[in-house]
């Protein structure tokens, strides 16, 4: 895939838990525009069920596939200004909030710091991550793992596939 001319591309992850989660996604995509970032794609929106320790409503999850002129730590600075335009308090550590703003991927781009990971680490066990990386650039590949995303979001599925299917060359 092509850098877009306004800038690096990148695939940002949105949840939300507490009411009204539908309109909290719609607030975190209108400060992302606000700040000059583009949105090329959007994933359907899933619910997904908590994960961790602590007891709490299900989240509202969508990707965004976005161009901006950033690099690393820079879209960090997006992220906590739109996790504060959305209300978000610093609570409970994984608990509920209003916004959840992650950097799952950006393109050509690997990071490891105190601050930014990136790849996001959830990526590989959250199948709503993979699943939707997998629509938005199914051929970014995986720096650890060597794998594309659509390659990830299927290993999963070990003895699941279409019927007919010709690359497995499966009958019946
Ligand atoms: P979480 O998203 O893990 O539930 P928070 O949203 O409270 O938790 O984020 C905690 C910290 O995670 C942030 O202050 C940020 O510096 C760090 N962080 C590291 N990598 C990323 C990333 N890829 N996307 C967003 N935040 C990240
Ligand atoms: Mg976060």
């Amino acid at each position: 895939m092509k850098q877009s001319a306004a800038g690096s591309l990148a695939v940002l992850a949105l949840g939300s838990n507490l009411p009204s989660r539908p309109r909290w996604l719609d607030v975190a995509r209108a400060a992302i525009e606000g700040a000059g970032i583009e949105v090329l794609a959007t994933t359907p929106r899933w619910n997904t069920v908590p994960i961790g320790t602590v007891s709490q409503p299900d989240y509202l999850n969508q990707l965004l596939l976005v161009a901006g002129r950033r690099r690393g730590a820079e879209w960090l600075e997006l992220v906590r200004a739109v996790e504060a335009r959305a209300g978000r308090r610093r609570g409970l550590p994984k608990g509920p909030r209003t916004l959840d703003l992650d950097i799952i991927l950006i393109q050509d781009e690997s990071w490891a710091t105190a601050e930014l990971q990136v790849p996001h680490p959830g990526l590989l066990n959250r199948p709503y991550l993979l699943r939707g990386s997998a629509l938005l650039v199914p051929d970014w590949i995986h720096p650890e793992e060597g794998l594309s995303m659509t390659e990830l979001a299927w290993r999963g599925l070990t003895g699941c596939w279409a019927l007919g299917d010709p690359a497995v060359g499966s009958s019946g």
